[in-house]
């Protein structure tokens, strides 16, 4: 069985993932790997972002594997998903700053309460008509293979070169509503409203959410890359 340390700590991202790609896999996080060393997200994209945290953590586990002690099973993959939300009528903005949007301009470091975002994202909105408020979460998957490394001291560079390394995209169209509704999710959840739909994400809850998420369609593709893989 394929196991993936899923590059992240957040609990909703890791959710949808393993809802998503089913009980066939297994699944790590990072909090199986404290001493995993952070990865700084400074890439203008989110296939940067995903490329650079999953290439840097699969050199890090190739290089510590063998003293790593982790349950009874160690990743074959990385799987890193960079994500965000794109509002048209602010040229695209938050776009890979989504997760400290609240805070970019201060240029602080880290992330940012959802509430603060979501919040920020209302007052730049607040004067744009229901009609103008279209948006778009978008999300690109980096999938690295765990391999021992070739060159003794390889950098991340090397890995982000193996022909196995590969990124998959997803998109979901939608609009952003005048006020947050509905609990689940995490993120912009409760102010976005999917094309086709009368209610957001956080409302419609996570089945729905997880057949035609920005995700959901970058994992789909994933899933034919793996199933290829296999035949
Ligand atoms: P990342 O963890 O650096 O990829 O940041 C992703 C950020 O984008 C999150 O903190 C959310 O603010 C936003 N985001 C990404 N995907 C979703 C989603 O599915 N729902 C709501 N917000 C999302």
């Amino acid at each position: 069985m394929i196991t993936f340390l899923i590059a992240t700590r957040n609990a909703h991202k890791v959710g949808e993932i393993r809802a998503i790609l089913g009980s066939s896999f297994q699944f790590l996080t990072l909090n199986d790997f404290p001493a995993a060393p952070p990865v700084i997200e400074d890439a203008a994209t989110f296939a940067g972002n995903a490329a650079k945290k999953a290439g840097e953590l699969a050199h890090w586990l190739a290089t510590e594997n063998s003293k790593l002690k982790i349950k009874n099973s160690k990743p074959d993959f990385v799987l890193a998903d960079d994500s965000g939300l794109e509002v048209e009528a602010l040229g695209g903005r938050p776009g890979v700053h989504s997760a400290r949007f609240a805070a970019e301009d201060a240029a602080a470091s880290g992330n940012t309460p959802d509430a603060d975002n979501n919040a920020k994202l209302l007052r730049l909105l607040q004067n744009v008509p229901a009609e103008k408020r279209t948006a778009c979460f978008r999300c690109v998957i980096a999938c690295v293979p765990v391999v021992a490394a070739k060159i003794e001291n390889a950098s991340p560079v090397c890995y982000a070169e193996e022909p196995a390394w590969s990124t998959f995209d997803g998109a979901c169209e939608g609009k952003i509503i005048f006020a947050p509704s509905g609990k689940n999710g995490f993120g912009y959840d409760p102010l976005f409203v999917p094309d086709g739909f009368a209610q957001t994400f956080a409302e419609l809850g996570e089945d729905v959410k997880n057949q035609l998420s920005h995700r959901a369609k970058a994992l789909a593709k994933l899933k034919i890359f793996l199933d290829n893989r296999a035949a």
